[in-house]
């Protein structure tokens, strides 16, 4: 049962994992083992222009250490693994540092490209951003670009060793590495692993995979002929395999699912043509169940009902992606994002732990009116503390629960604590907000002010890697407001509206209208809109305040979702200034999938809950019978939404599941502004929207990076627009920044007006015109 209980609990957790899972990397891509680095495609570089860039940035890093040399013939100062763009440009530069590196490549230089398909063009995208370091990079045929990159290694004599592939690494006491290959046993000051993911293509795993004529990647199809072949996947490299083909052979496609949703438009296009001219026959809900001698069996769901076929088959080519070599960067000793090894149970027996020693650090523990005295203060504090060191230990030993467990402590105890004086959560009760309410303010000051720290300080972060970084004045100016509107949120309750009402700024008469002047929390209620600042209609509001409310939640909000969807949670709300400031390094953990995207009717129910306990509250005093009703409902919604849906347990889940869990589950004004803005795309009226252009290379980073878990890839590939009819975009514009291919743009669902420019427009492209015609099908190999 707790078993039970704790696999249900990874499988939620664990899943942002969904689609693009990658070794957990700190800063300058170090992993967790110091001193070894990981960049690429491993690292999640999409195309080789940013591979190469990490390639030299690293090295950049690495060679302002102070220890970057060795100091010993014996020892390397480097050994990159893996001779593709990141690792070569990687030694390129090294070389240009003066760093003595050797390169290890399981198979020949740059073995990812010798294996793409004869011919093939590459691209040199992002063409907005020059290529860094030493080696080659324009738009070329693939055999050219070797060329070019063989010559590269042999001017500047880079050290490397063809066919000799990395198998153990081993960290030493002295911190060197000792790197063991197929063919030799090195010693290094650093190891970079610059493998890439492609020679891990995806598998099956059913019987007869292995047999010759089963394939996993299509490389020279001009050589088949009359044959009768079967082509698995659903992506685009299986369709154009089929589609390529198809041409001099019988082929049968088969995919599991029942549409082809991720594929490009024009691929769409050709397969639907190819398979009314009966050149392809297309064989969906399927799955392969084995690969026999000169054929495939091949199961078919049909409705629920099972049929087997077995088909006549020569060849198979099995393109179904590629897969993170996980054995391999394990048995390295490199942990991956987002792992969840450890023992629940045991964190939440330490949780408890530091818990009931806090009550006994607070002098109130007492149990039926009766003091438990049996143990002092001072042993209280050592139960809590030691509790709190095992968890960190735990901790930094892989337990993630135990980080999970700390992470609820710190926003249990600051929210547990923030309902009120002698209304605080145990442990803390009676004594929890005095001791938390320094130098003569209140905690609920506190609280503020270090909310407001937290959005300045990750703020100015995230404001220099999505925006400075970039050169993205959208993402500037969606900082700036970020940040301007947390200081306006604090500044006017806490010292504006007071001064106003010293001051007599207001005015005479509202300065002396105790119903005015002394209800200066209500300012919050100039930001916040009904029905996230629940209490802008209650307790004997003044009548500015009511049609300020009704204003901003009626016409304000429904104008401001007119032109920009849903941005007030990524411009202006300070629950979704926290998520993009101080959860904007986890945003890549968001809960991905289909059924993340359908618990998102939880707002709908907050929303339903807010307007019910509303309408009792302001109806109370004509409609007597709602007098108890109203008041249940005020305290439940308190307790329930407003401490631990809206503090608890989302700020508990940022660095888990990302900082948008309230924003996109549970945020009632979020819902209402999703509701008029897919009324406003229905009606044709809505300015909001993100289209795509034909130039996705299916790298996974716009969805990697969407906070509210957006499967954008996928309507990119389509060229579908992203609306709030169809998603609950809240328009923060990172897909737009991240992609390497500016695929991605802002427009107004009207007239397809591009209404920002997100980066500089990109240079002429380098490429012919016509070769840029024929894109769709090469590109689109990348899957
Ligand atoms: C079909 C296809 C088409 C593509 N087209 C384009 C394009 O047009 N433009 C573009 O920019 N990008 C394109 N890409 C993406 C591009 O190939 C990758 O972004 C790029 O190759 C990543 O470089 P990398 O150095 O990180 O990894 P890779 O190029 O994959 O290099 C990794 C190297 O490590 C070696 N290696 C692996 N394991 C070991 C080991 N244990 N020991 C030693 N060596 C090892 C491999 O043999 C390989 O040579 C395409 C990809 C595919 C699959
Ligand atoms: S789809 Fe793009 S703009 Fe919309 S929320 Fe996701 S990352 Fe932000
Ligand atoms: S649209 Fe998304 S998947 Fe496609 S290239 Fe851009 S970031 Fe990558």
């Amino acid at each position: 049962m707790l078993k039970k209980l704790q696999e249900k609990l990874e499988t939620v957790l664990a899943s942002s994992d969904l689609p693009t899972r990658r070794p957990a990397l700190k800063a300058h891509n170090e992993s967790n083992v110091p001193g070894l680095y990981i960049i690429g495609d491993l690292a999640g570089a999409p195309v080789i222009k940013l591979a190469m860039a990490q390639g030299f940035e690293v090295i950049e890093h690495i060679a302002a250490e102070p220890d970057a040399q060795a100091n010993n013939s014996g020892v390397y100062d480097l050994v990159i693994v893996g001779a593709g763009a990141a690792g070569l440009n990687a030694a390129l530069a090294a070389k240009g540092k003066g760093l003595r590196a050797l390169v290890l490549e399981k198979s020949k230089v740059a073995n990812t490209i010798e294996d793409f398909p004869e011919g093939k063009w590459v691209y040199a995208e992002p063409d907005a951003s020059p290529p860094k370091g030493k080696l080659w990079l324009d738009g070329a045929r693939k055999e050219d670009l070797l060329r070019r990159w063989h010559q590269v290694v042999d001017e500047n004599q880079l050290d490397v060793r063809a066919e000799e592939g990395l198998k153990s690494l081993t960290k030493q006491s002295d911190g060197t590495f000792f790197v063991v290959s197929d063919k030799a046993e090195y010693r290094a000051r650093r190891v970079i692993l610059a493998t890439g993911q492609r020679g891990n293509p995806r598998k099956l795993g059913v019987p007869g995979e292995d047999r010759e004529s089963v394939y996993h990647r299509l490389y020279s199809p001009r050589h088949y002929k009359n044959e009768d072949i079967v082509v698995v996947g659903g992506g685009n490299s299986a369709v154009e395999a089929a589609l390529l083909l198809a041409g001099q052979n019988r082929v049968r496609l088969s995919y599991r699912g029942s549409e082809f949703s991720r594929i490009f438009k024009d691929n769409e296009r050709k397969l639907n043509q190819a398979v009314a001219e009966k050149r392809v026959q297309l064989i969906l809900n399927s799955n392969v169940q084995e690969f026999g001698e000169r054929t495939v069996t091949i199961e078919i769901d049909r409705g629920g009902h099972q049929e087997t076929i077995t088909v006549p088959c020569d060849h198979a080519f099995v393109l179904v992606g590629a897969e993170l070599p996980v054995k391999f960067l394990k048995s390295l000793g490199i942990h991956l994002e987002n792992e969840w090894t450890g023992n629940f149970l045991r964190a939440a027996a330490l949780t408890l732990a530091i818990l009931a020693g806090l009550w006994f650090v607070g002098g109130h523990a007492h149990v039926a009116g009766r003091a438990l005295d049996f143990m002092p203060r001072w042993a209280g504090a050592l139960v809590a503390a030691s509790s709190l060191a095992a968890l960190v230990w735990l901790g930094t030993r892989g337990d993630r629960y135990c980080w999970l467990a700390i992470s609820f402590l710190v926003c249990y105890t600051i929210y547990g604590v923030k309902v009120g004086e002698s209304a605080e959560f145990w442990p803390f009760h009676g004594w929890g907000y005095t001791a938390l309410s320094v130098f003569n303010r209140p905690w609920s000051f506190w609280y503020s002010v270090l909310y407001t720290l937290l959005v300045t300080a990750f703020g100015l972060q995230a404001l220099k890697r999505w925006g400075l970084d970039r050169k993205d004045k959208f993402q500037v100016w969606r900082y700036i407001s970020l940040m301007s509107f947390q200081w306006a949120v604090f500044l006017i309750p806490e010292f504006l509206f007071q001064w106003a009402i010293k001051y007599r700024w207001v005015g005479e008469r509202l300065a002396a209208d105790p119903t005015f002047a002394d209800q200066s929390w209500r300012a919050y209620g100039l930001i916040y809109a009904w029905p996230l600042f629940f209490f802008t209609f209650f307790n004997d509001p003044h009548i500015i305040w009511i049609i300020w409310g009704i204003a901003l939640t009626f016409v304000i909000i429904p104008l401001l979702v007119l032109w920009h969807g849903k941005r007030y949670c990524s411009w202006i709300c300070g629950c979704g200034g926290l998520a993009e400031t101080f959860g904007d390094r986890w945003r890549h953990l968001a809960p991905k999938g289909r059924t993340s995207i359908k618990w998102e009717w939880m707002n709908l129910a907050v929303l339903v809950a807010v307007v019910v306990v509303t309408g009792a509250v302001l109806f109370k005093d004509v409609a007597g019978f709602l007098r108890a009703p109203a008041g249940w409902g005020l305290d439940g919604y308190h307790l329930i939404v407003d401490v631990w849906l809206v503090g608890i347990l989302p700020v508990t889940l940022y660095p888990f599941l990302g900082g948008k869990v309230w924003c996109r589950y549970w945020c009632p004004l979020a819902k209402l502004m999703q509701l008029f803005s897919k009324a406003y795309t229905k009606l044709g009226w809505s300015r909001f929207e993100i289209h795509a252009n034909e130039k996705c290379i299916v790298c996974t980073e716009c969805s990697r990076n969407c906070q509210v878990g957006i499967d954008v890839m996928n309507f990119a590939l389509k060229q579908e627009s992203i609306t709030n009819a169809n998603s609950s975009c809240i328009g923060c514009g990172i897909c737009v920044s991240v992609c390497p291919m500016d695929t991605l743009s802002f427009g107004s669902g009207s007239g397809r007006r591009q209404l920002v420019q997100m980066q500089p427009a990109p240079a002429s492209p380098p490429h012919p015109s016509a070769r840029r015609k024929s894109a769709t099908a090469e590109q689109s190999l990348l899957t």
